[in-house]
């Protein structure tokens, strides 16, 4: 009755915890959540006024597919700004969300046999889209003592006759971590010389730590910036998750491409979001520095106490609003009769038995590690890993 395509995919494992503390919680249980994928500060207020402002004005009709001129200018603007990224209109494409930006790309440049190179730990959606388009995902290693960054050496050895492109995610959901300049130089001589797209997911960017600085690997040459689509979005950024706006920049051919495939699924954007992504983009960027300055008390205090429980190493993270600790130190040990062998054996405890939700290495390809979201607030991290400390005491 499914299509074949249909039946490779499963659902988001991260919504999936998520939707388990949201049952407990419903039970009236108080569960600290640390599973959460979205900022927890509310959209500024001169953002939501841009947008009511556009109901008032009747601005509530079918837009142009991929996205209306201003809010494309604004989007121009910001890639020369921060990215020293030159783009005309017809390189940019606005869609709901950059996972849907994400998703028009795999449409438009993935088919039948095409291998796409994932490192891991990957983002949740990224194998799964490229298995919707019937291509084959590649899993990549990366280690924790090159700060998670793609070696040259081990890319060069996954490069067959048919990859086609490789997905970076920096600064990477579900780690933390940056690449940088150096390797991302390596990276793109490899892929120039495979001749390999690369899909540059920098939905993260402004969220960075300690001044480190984020780079996009287009902006390396200008012949690496026509093998590149840069994806980016507002809603980490402005926490504006619920507006779902998403943009991709790239070659004109694959921006018409995925406009074109937008056009037979799901049209423009709301137009109402794009009216809010404009003042976003254009309005004062102190929300964006409050917000990041938060999340970087929440990461040291975050850090520190993880590094205190006896089995668990946490790396201090460069941005995004993860950690991802290493648990591997506590396989083997037990409770009762169960013994913790992987990193989703140990969520559920947690969840269980110390009432916090987390996210498993394992759903991102990466075992012996799990995610902890600091996307709530210190009284809630304090919460939770007491709780977690506590848990982890009973094992022997
Ligand atoms: C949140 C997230 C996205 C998608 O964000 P949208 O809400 O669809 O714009 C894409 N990539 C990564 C790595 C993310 O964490």
């Amino acid at each position: 009755m499914i299509a074949e395509r249909a039946t490779k995919v499963k659902p988001s494992p991260t919504l999936a915890v998520d939707s388990k503390a949201k049952q407990l919680k419903a039970k009236g249980m108080d569960v600290v959540n640390f599973g959460v994928g979205e900022p927890d500060f509310d959209t500024p207020e001169h953002i939501k006024e841009a947008a009511i402002k556009a109901i008032k004005d009747g601005f509530t009709k079918y837009t142009p597919v991929g996205g209306i001129d201003e809010l494309k200018e604004a989007i121009i603007e910001k890639l020369e700004k921060d990215n020293k990224l030159t783009y005309n209109k017809e390189n940019i494409v606005v869609s709901c969300g950059a996972k849907h930006s994400l998703y028009n790309i795999a449409q438009a440049l993935f088919g039948p046999g095409d291998e796409v190179i994932i490192p891991s730990p990957y983002w949740v959606s990224y194998p799964d889209q490229v298995l919707l388009n019937d291509a084959i995902p590649i899993i990549v290693n990366t280690y924790e003592e090159d700060e998670f960054m793609l070696r040259p050496e081990v890319l060069k050895e996954k490069i067959t006759s048919r990859s086609k492109a490789l997905i970076l995610n920096s600064p990477s959901n579900p780690t933390g971590f940056i690449y940088t300049e150096n390797a991302l130089k390596e990276i793109a001589e490899i892929a120039l010389k495979h001749n390999l797209y690369i899909i540059s997911d920098e939905i993260y960017e402004k969220l960075i730590y300690d001044n480190e600085k984020h780079i996009s690997i287009a902006s390396l040459s200008e012949e690496i910036k026509e093998k590149t689509i840069v994806v980016n979005g507002l809603s980490k950024a402005y926490a504006m998750t619920g507006w779902r706006i998403g943009y991709a920049a790239g070659h004109t051919e694959i921006i018409k491409t995925m406009t074109t495939i937008q056009s037979q699924s799901t049209s423009n954007p709301t137009s109402i979001a794009q009216k809010a992504a404009v003042a976003a983009l254009r309005g004062n960027q102190n929300c964006v520095s409050e917000m990041r300055k938060e999340f970087e008390k929440r990461r040291n205090f975050l850090v520190q106490e993880l590094n205190r429980i006896p089995g668990v190493s946490c790396k201090m993270p460069k941005g995004a609003f993860y950690v991802f600790p290493n648990i591997s130190n506590i396989f083997g040990k037990k409770i009762d009769k169960n013994i913790i062998n992987s990193s989703m054996d140990l969520s559920i405890y947690l969840l269980e038995k110390a009432l916090v939700a987390l996210v498993p290495g394992s759903a991102f390809g990466a075992e012996g590690y799990i995610r902890i979201s600091y996307a709530t607030s210190m009284e809630n991290l304090s919460k939770g890993i007491d709780r977690i400390s506590k848990a982890l005491e009973q094992l022997i």
